[in-house]
């Protein structure tokens, strides 16, 4: 998986509740037979941890439709 900044195609993004990152829904990392998130430095659940993308995009419309891999999006985005 590519560290990269690259986008997500909207209708595979999903966002792990752990790291607050976006991944694509058909990635994740198989440790002791269990499917975690993809991102090496996370341990959060691919199912568990895993939200909808337009679910968070629900709660904070100034994110893209197509997240970017890699970048960090709080639930709660900070509000100047
Ligand atoms: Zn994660």
């Amino acid at each position: 998986m590519s560290t990269e900044e690259e986008s997500i195609a909207a209708k595979f993004a999903v966002w792990c509740l752990r790291c607050e990152r976006a991944y694509s829904a058909r990635e994740f990392r198989k440790v002791d037979g269990v499917r975690l998130c993809p991102y090496p430095d996370c341990d959060g659940d691919a199912a568990l941890d895993q939200w909808d993308w337009a679910r968070i995009r629900h709660e904070n419309p100034i994110y893209p439709a197509s997240p970017l891999r890699g970048h960090f999006y709080p639930l709660h985005a900070r509000r100047r």
